[in-house]
């Protein structure tokens, strides 16, 4: 693998630091936070083939070329995921890695595209709040999830809005999303769908700007009318949409090492999250697919301290998250007063 940029040497006492800060996540896929070797038990469970003979040869299959492998590799590890039993094993270890790294707390997206055919709507929305409801229990770490739409499955887009709209009477959905093939499939194909879930109350976030350029991005914005956006790294391609996000402070949930390892951002090159937030955008840090990508949280802010970013910049991205959450100011407080102890300390 390929080793990603850095120039700045990080001391262990720092890496402890870092690992020890209380954190919160805003872009992480639950099907995607699904290590290789819990996909490939839950293939032998529910007898799914996978292309692979052994475990070893399907963790390999992790290694990807390009967006559309990943998300064809991704779309395999969903086809494993059969019974609303596999989500409540899945969230209580996604919650325990996420507890790991001191992520108090997380806005998960769930592929709801992928499920719609295979769960009554109630069965899946109990198993998830059972999932969360013993995953908070164990690991202390809060979860609500933003179901999206496939945007490259668009005839599933009311039913998703339908299936989030369920979800949220239960407490456990806060928003819709939107995920899947950037390129061919533009925001405005999805422009009614968001509008009625604004309408209905729900918060909306789309990935843009990450295998296609600012157009999207600025269909995300007018079409969709999202609060944030996933990705948006592409932004820096256009001037005027950077001071846009500047002056409009829409903050966007990056990922680094998600984008070098598909291949958004060359490896050899700083990650433009520094550009833009020297320019005033807000951002966040989020592992997008954290075993896909050979990342966790700690390690995300660990790249960034590599390369070059001070403690005090590392803390203000930190902060940013919580800010950027969907929770009410209330809950936003009660965090705040846990990364000021930390500080404090
Ligand atoms: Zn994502």
């Amino acid at each position: 693998m390929n080793a990603i940029y850095s120039n700045t040497p990080v001391s262990p006492k720092f890496v402890d630091r870092l690992r020890s800060m209380p954190k919160a996540e805003l872009h992480v896929h639950l099907e995607g936070a699904t290590d290789a070797t819990t996909v490939w038990e839950l293939a032998r469970r529910n007898n799914v083939t996978l292309p692979a003979s052994t475990m070893e040869e399907w963790q390999a299959m992790y290694t990807f070329r390009d967006f559309n492998h990943f998300i064809d590799i991704y779309f395999l590890a969903t086809e494993c995921m059969q019974t609303p039993d596999d989500f409540i094993f899945m969230i209580e270890r996604f919650l325990e890695q996420q507890a790991q790294h001191n992520i108090k707390y997380c806005e998960a997206f769930l592929s709801a595209s992928f499920m719609l055919d295979k769960f009554p709507q109630d069965e899946i929305i109990a198993a998830l709040i059972e999932g969360v409801k013993r995953g908070e229990a164990k690991h202390g770490t809060r979860l609500y999830f933003i179901p999206d739409i496939a945007r490259h499955e668009p005839e599933t887009g009311h039913r998703v809005l339908d299936f989030v709209l369920k979800g949220k009477e239960q407490g456990i959905f806060i928003g819709l999303g939107l995920g899947g093939k950037e390129v061919g499939f533009p925001p405005e194909l999805f422009s009614d769908v968001f509008a009625e879930a604004r309408r209905q109350g729900l918060h909306v976030v789309a990935h843009a700007g990450e295998t296609e350029g600012p157009q999207s991005i600025w269909g995300a914005i007018r079409s969709l009318q999202v609060e944030r956006i996933g990705h948006g790294v592409r932004a820096i391609e256009d001037q005027q949409l950077v001071e846009y996000l500047r002056k409009t402070q829409i903050p966007l949930e990056v990922s680094p090492c998600s984008n070098y390892r598909l291949k958004v951002v060359p490896f050899n090159e700083p990650h433009p999250i520094r550009v833009l937030m020297d320019q005033g955008v807000y951002v966040t840090v989020n592992t997008d697919d954290p075993p896909m990508f050979s990342t966790d949280l700690t390690s995300e802010y660990l790249l960034l301290a590599r390369q070059g970013f001070s403690w005090d910049e590392l803390w203000q991205l930190n902060l940013n998250t919580v800010e950027a959450s969907f929770l009410s100011d209330e809950e936003k407080a009660i965090y705040r007063a846990e990364w000021q102890a930390f500080v404090l300390q």
